[in-house]
């Protein structure tokens, strides 16, 4: 068995779907099951309705709502159209009526809590409306074309926590149920698709992972599974040594050890989400990035370390942090200061990322979308605070990179006309990160590749 994950611009479209369906149709061989994110750009308009309804604006949100419906309905009658060339045009009644059912259904949540604040599970249930409308359209394509395929709908077997709009997975409950659901969809069909980013709970009400977390999904479905192999389908070359939108220059590295993926994933690399890498991991699974744009590209395979050299594998950033200072001479020779402070954090669950110390003050880096006026009140009591807006952190990362002759040095030397706010280097010498002013961000970064991956030309 292999899970195959299609991230949003590998559906975006009718093109996509279609050349999708080709790269699945070339693997029936291996039992896929087909982990499908929203079509691009739903998510993010389904968070718009949210916003919308909550805001009371009935207007906005619905006329959301009614382009989300007119786009699927627009793929459906441009497939079909291209089905219909090669065989008898395939009857969209049904799967209109489906996309109907999904819009309507929004409407009426979106209706019903106007003006007012959507409880979790319901806001849950309304942003997963994106992976089960593209599910339920790549699945009826793929049977008009004559490819045995049976839908399962992941909330049968994805048990999550209850943190709603960013659970995790119960690992355990996952396993107990997945396996025999799977394997009995594949007594009726040869494919099985499902839903990524959407869950459960125990009690039966909608949550959703995370934004990006269908590869979380894919991962997670292939350690219960025991599946051959994983493969995140995306719209670049596998992981590169940099953000191509970013630096074009940068190239596909073909392979990485799960810790390294791990890293960069954790400290901003967009290309796959920082928990996707933990269960292919435990049971050892090669994990593949791949491009449906580019299907012949080798793209990168993430496996156990021992085959891996040491040395700088890509360059990770996140755009928008903020740096918290907390001065204190109260620290100097005292116990227990840094479990107050970080406690403060824990009790108002802002989530730190980057740390570093000295014997009086200690810096931390957080996102720009934490709300951090309750923590820093509290820390107030400690010490004297300060907050450093509009920073970016940018980080190198690779095997023993610290060990490397010269990377640190390589890093001050790209960086010597901006001003480095914060460097910290992770435990495990897999990682140094810098923070700099925002707008200094891409020139940074392109230093840096420059330095690491252009052979200093
Ligand atoms: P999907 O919708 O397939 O999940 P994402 O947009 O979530 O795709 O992730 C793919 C994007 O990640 C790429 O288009 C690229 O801009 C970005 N990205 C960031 N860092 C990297 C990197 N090191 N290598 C490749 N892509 C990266
Ligand atoms: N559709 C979800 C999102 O846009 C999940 C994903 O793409 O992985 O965040
Ligand atoms: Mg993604």
């Amino acid at each position: 068995m292999i899970v195959m994950k299609f991230g949003g611009t590998s559906i975006g479209d009718a093109a996509a779907i279609r050349r999708t369906i080709s790269i699945i149709s070339k693997k029936m061989r291996s039992k896929p099951v087909i982990v499908l994110s929203a079509c691009a750009n739903v998510t993010n308009l389904l968070h718009q309705t949210v916003e919308y309804t909550e805001q009371g604006d009935k207007e906005k949100s619905e006329e959301i709502i009614t382009s989300l419906r007119d786009r699927h309905k627009n793929i459906v009658d441009e497939l079909a159209l291209g089905i219909a060339a090669k065989r008898p045009t395939p009857d969209t009644t049904d799967i209109n009526n489906i996309i109907d059912k999904y819009c309507n259904s929004l409407w009426t949540l979106s209706k019903a809590h106007l003006g007012g604040q959507i409880p979790d599970a319901d806001k849950a249930y309304m942003l997963s409306m994106g992976e089960y409308l593209s599910s339920n359209i790549v699945c009826f394509m793929m049977n008009a074309l004559g490819i045995k395929t049976s839908l399962v709908d992941a909330r049968h077997f994805m048990i999550t926590t209850p943190d709603y709009m960013c659970a995790t997975a119960n690992t355990p409950e996952v396993a107990k149920r997945a396996n025999s659901i799977i394997e009995k969809a594949f007594k009726i069909a040869d494919v099985v698709i499902t839903q990524g980013f959407v869950g459960v709970t125990m009690e039966g009400d909608p949550t959703i992972m995370g934004r990006g977390s269908s590869d979380y999904s894919a991962s997670l479905l292939g350690m219960v599974l025991d599946a051959d192999r994983i493969e995140i389908w995306t719209d670049v070359d596998g992981i590169c040594t940099a953000d191509p939108s970013i630096v074009p220059e940068a190239k596909g590295i073909g392979k990485l050890s799960y810790e390294e993926a791990a890293e960069l994933a954790r400290f901003g690399a967009k290309v796959l989400h920082p928990l996707s890498i933990e269960p292919a991991a435990t049971k050892n699974i090669p994990l593949y990035v791949l491009n449906s744009m580019n299907p012949e590209a080798e793209g990168t395979v993430v496996l156990g370390g021992s085959c891996i050299f040491d040395g700088v594998k890509s360059i990770s950033y996140n755009e928008n942090i903020r740096v918290i200072n907390i001065y204190s001479p109260k620290m100097i020779n005292t116990t227990g200061f840094l479990t107050k402070i970080f406690s403060a954090f824990e009790k108002h669950g802002v989530s730190v990322d980057m740390i570093s110390t000295s014997e009086a003050s200690v810096s931390v880096t957080v996102d720009a979308s934490a709300s951090i006026d309750p923590v820093t009140a509290e820390l107030k009591r400690y010490g004297n605070i300060t907050v450093d807006r509009d920073k970016s952190q940018v980080s190198i990362i690779g095997k023993n990179i610290i060990g490397v002759k010269g990377a640190v040095a390589a890093v001050f030397d790209a960086v010597s006309d901006s001003k480095i706010y914060m460097m910290s280097q992770g435990s495990s010498f897999l990682n140094l990160s810098i923070v700099v002013d925002r707008p200094e961000m891409v020139s940074v970064i392109r230093k840096l590749h420059k330095t690491f991956f252009e052979n200093g030309d």
